[in-house]
């Protein structure tokens, strides 16, 4: 392919198109996920729908994709961005809340921490994940489970419309009655469809919940696992509870004596009042002197702080899976792999317990309806140089076999967080659909997404 002209783009942009080497390149193709090193032919910073537009149609004018992103939380995903523009959206961060009609529109970059606050002026949530600086439109595109799923389903169930930029460079609304299967598609299936631009959702009402975490020395797994695996049975769809083996990080906002010290902890969340919550955590206080126990009642706008995900860039090394119920040898391959006699170097271990509503399959829900499943387990160290990218690659490998003979069979897209076919995903007849409705709207794979929906190879 010839050379694109990207400079050429720039006239006809709010917003900047740049080419390699220039000034604030760098910063441009840079992703949250600091081991994405992404390489396009070009990067547009969209400051709105007409830049979006115009960068599609000079794309297709060069013979070009166009890979949208906003924060770029998964763009280690991506395989490559040859003969590729990356088309940022985080300067489309606008936030409008309807409280009367109990529903947010977002614009196509904009990320949880910008509506939580907005929402909770009214009393409200939206179904954000454990990342305050995760973008929403990514996020639901591909799913989305977070502390409030098991009462009110994955976020991406809550959508009742979506504006899209399609591969013509026309700007699509679709929702339930207009462009069904375009509605459908979007709804889990992916970022392989359009450049979303705006988004519209269902908030809850919701000001406060009954969360925290607590966390033992990780030499307590083999008690405090199948404890929680006990626990969890029976626990009301309001309650949300994820256990973790942790190495919590050297800094500052970290209490020093937990500082680098290999924990496991319970984290959780109930969306009903402190006296239920507390009566429903009590087994775990049992099960003896915690190292750190945080539970209290918080606004429900916190949600994104919980999990203590990181804020800022970071070069994550990740993925995860689906799994099924967890028998005694399946506790034991989970402490064996990532406890404290484990040698594990990763910060982070966590079974994230699913059911609820993720369980039923949303009313004329989307591609990802239901979850069925009964853990998501994510996986995640850091990569601050070679060596440690590669053990840290090498140990979420490890996870991710140890517990694959309690695989539910399929992944969790959000939660993939190395090239992996989009296939893996659905099941064989809603792949299909996938891919009828992306050669429909994408007859010439414009769109190049981090899991893309496509035939084989
Ligand atoms: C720290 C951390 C915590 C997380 N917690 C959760 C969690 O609790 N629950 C959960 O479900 N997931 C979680 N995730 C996964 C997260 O939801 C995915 O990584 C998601 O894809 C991130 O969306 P993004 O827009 O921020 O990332 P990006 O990398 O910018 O986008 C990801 C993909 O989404 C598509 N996309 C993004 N914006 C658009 C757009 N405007 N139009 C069309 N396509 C678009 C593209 O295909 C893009 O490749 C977490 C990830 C991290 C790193």
């Amino acid at each position: 392919m010839a050379e694109i002209d990207i400079r050429s783009l720039g006239g006809r942009l709010r917003g900047r198109a740049l080419a390699p080497g220039d000034d604030g390149w760098d910063e441009a193709r840079r992703a949250w996920n600091l081991t994405a090193d992404q390489h396009p032919d070009g990067v547009v910073l969209a400051e709105g729908v007409d830049d979006v537009r115009a960068t599609v149609e000079f794309a297709r004018e060069q013979g070009a994709r166009v890979a949208p992103q906003s924060t770029g939380h998964a763009a280690s995903g991506i395989t490559s961005l040859e003969g590729t523009l990356l088309l940022r959206t985080l300067g489309m961060g606008g936030v409008e809340v309807d409280s009367g009609a109990r529903r947010a529109r977002v614009e196509g970059g904009a990320v949880w921490s910008a509506v939580a606050p907005k929402a909770a002026e009214h009393g409200l949530v939206g179904l954000s994940g454990s990342a305050g600086e995760v973008g929403v439109v990514g996020y639901t595109l591909g799913g989305g489970i977070g502390w409030l799923s098991r009462k009110h389903g994955l976020a991406c169930n809550s959508v009742t419309s979506f504006e899209v930029v399609n591969a013509e460079g026309d700007v699509v609304r679709t929702a339930a009655d207009s462009e069904p299967d375009l509605f459908w598609a979007l709804r889990g299936g992916g970022g392989s469809f359009g450049v979303v631009t705006a988004m519209e959702f269902e908030l809850y009402p919701l000001a406060e919940v009954y969360a925290g975490m607590i966390a033992w020395p990780a030499a307590r797994g083999g008690d405090v696992v199948p404890a929680y695996l006990d626990w969890i049975e029976g626990l009301p769809e309001e309650m949300s509870a994820w256990v973790r083996f942790l190495t919590l990080p050297p800094i500052p906002q970290v209490p020093e004596h937990l500082r680098g010290v290999p924990l496991v902890d319970v984290t959780a969340a109930y969306a009903g009042p402190e006296a239920e919550g507390a009566d429903l955590i009590r087994p775990l206080l049992d099960l003896g002197e915690p190292m750190m126990n945080t539970f209290a009642t918080m606004p429900a706008a916190g949600l994104g702080a919980l999990n203590g995900d990181p804020e800022e860039p970071v070069p994550g090394l990740g993925d995860g899976s689906l799994l099924g119920a967890l028998p005694a040898e399946a506790v034991d391959a989970f402490v064996g792999v990532a406890g404290a006699e484990s040698g594990s170097p990763l910060l982070s271990v966590q079974l994230r317990h699913l059911g609820g509503a993720l369980a039923r399959p949303a009313d004329g829900g989307g591609a990802t309806s239901s979850l069925d499943a009964e853990f998501a387990l994510y996986a995640v160290g850091m990569a601050m140089g070679p060596d440690m990218a590669a053990a840290t690659s090498a140990h979420v490998t490890k996870v991710g076999e140890a517990l694959e003979p309690w695989s539910a069979g399929r992944r969790y897209l959000n939660f993939v967080d190395v090239p992996a076919p989009a296939a893996l995903s659905f099941d064989d007849e809603t792949y299909e659909r996938l891919l009828s409705v992306r050669k429909r709207y994408d007859p010439d794979d414009l769109f190049r997404a981090n899991h893309e929906v496509a035939p084989a190879v």
